[in-house]
């Protein structure tokens, strides 16, 4: 009797068990080699996720805690000083109404509340305020707090650390190579500094990438390493949205393939990270959207910074019609507890609208 051979990217999952990252040239054939074949590669990205994290999904909720009035020029941005998309700019909202976000964003299920402000980093004033309704929102609600503010300095790192918060995130976004083609106005260097004054101070450094800006293959795996280098324990994968108005637009190779490649990748090259499937998911993937899942164990509901995407229930429902679960908070799984039925037989369409009108008898 003879033993059918194990599929190549076996090899992968085999190593992402112990570890071990593959090879720059292999990462490369995982993106773009014909001989990677696409499904056995999400199986062997799979291994790993369930290894760490079973079959749960981490919700994360953003809160746009201020919008626009940038004086930087990162080119995929729509608040940055050189974009012409048409948002609305507002300065830090009040304490009461990021309070009530959070109270929102726990009862909607989510692991984590992520708080963002535009800018190039706060102040020492307005971090002491940002460690104040950060602990405020660890007192009440049964969720994780992460901030993203800019750039940070290990005296401002220090104060959020004795605030509780959990999470800081800076993305590193591209290669060190593309980056000068994306921002000009802080570097590659300022972007790891920050990562590093919050790992030192005992706070979670969270980074990751935005992909379709032009870059190349090999760029998309440098970064990959790069993050592997620095330990960064949650990356999120963003693919770029097409905003009108900003300088860098989507490059066109993003297809649902592509983006679940990179998923992958990331995945085997970061085994024990939280790899989150971030921006761009509902447009990019479209129809695949399910199938970022085997790889990636983390995405944002309710949309992004400043794009619409999918609610709380459709995606809820995308994760478990999948056979994930949601690994919401203790506040969500009560109610969830209390009302149950969510895989209830659904169409596009009001309620009970089953029947086509051109079918339907007229009572
Ligand atoms: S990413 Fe942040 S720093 Fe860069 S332009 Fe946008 S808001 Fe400003």
């Amino acid at each position: 009797m003879t033993t059918a051979p194990l599929d190549p990217t076996h090899r992968f999952a085999e190593r992402a068990l112990r570890g071990e990252a593959p090879s720059e040239t292999e990462c490369l054939e995982i993106l773009d080699g014909p001989d990677v074949a696409l499904l056995p590669l999400l199986h062997a990205a799979f291994i790993p996720r369930e290894r760490h994290f079973g079959r749960k999904v981490m919700v994360h909720i953003l809160n746009n805690v201020q919008n626009g009035l940038c004086p930087e020029d990162c080119g995929y941005c729509s608040q940055s000083r050189d974009s012409e998309a048409a948002i609305r700019k507002y300065a830090m909202k009040s304490d009461e109404e990021i309070l009530a976000e959070a109270e929102h964003a726990a009862r909607a299920g989510a692991t984590r509340y992520c708080m963002v402000l535009s800018g190039r980093g706060p102040t020492i004033e307005r971090t002491k305020k940002l460690a104040g309704i950060i602990r405020t929102v660890k007192d009440r609600y049964p969720m994780e707090v992460c901030l993203s503010a800019g750039l940070l300095e290990e005296e401002h790192a220090r104060i959020l650390a004795a605030a509780g918060l959990d999470r800081f995130n800076h993305n590193l976004n591209t290669s060190e190579s593309h980056y000068e083609k994306i921002c000009t106005t802080h570097t590659y260097a300022d972007r790891v500094r920050t990562l590093q004054a919050a790992k030192k101070c005992g706070i979670e450094p969270c980074s990751g990438l935005i992909v379709g800006m032009g870059e190349e293959s090999r760029d998309v795996v440098e970064v990959a390493f790069r993050l592997r280098e620095l330990e960064v324990p949650s990356i999120p994968v963003n693919f770029l949205i097409p905003i009108e108005g900003n300088p860098v637009v989507d490059d066109g190779t993003l297809t649902p393939e592509r983006c679940l490649r990179v998923l992958a990748m990331m995945r085997l090259v970061n085994p024990t990270a939280e790899i989150r499937v971030a921006g761009g998911r509902e447009g990019h993937l479209r129809a695949l959207g399910a199938l970022a899942l085997w790889p990636a164990n983390s995405l944002f509901v309710e949309g992004y910074l400043t794009t619409r995407g999918d609610t709380e229930d459709a995606t809820y429902r995308m994760i478990r019609d999948a056979g994930f679960e949601v690994d919401g908070n203790s506040l969500y799984e009560e109610a969830e507890a209390s009302a149950p039925g969510k895989t209830r037989f659904r169409l596009a369409g009001g309620e009970g609208e089953i029947l086509k009108p051109d079918i339907r008898r007229d009572a």
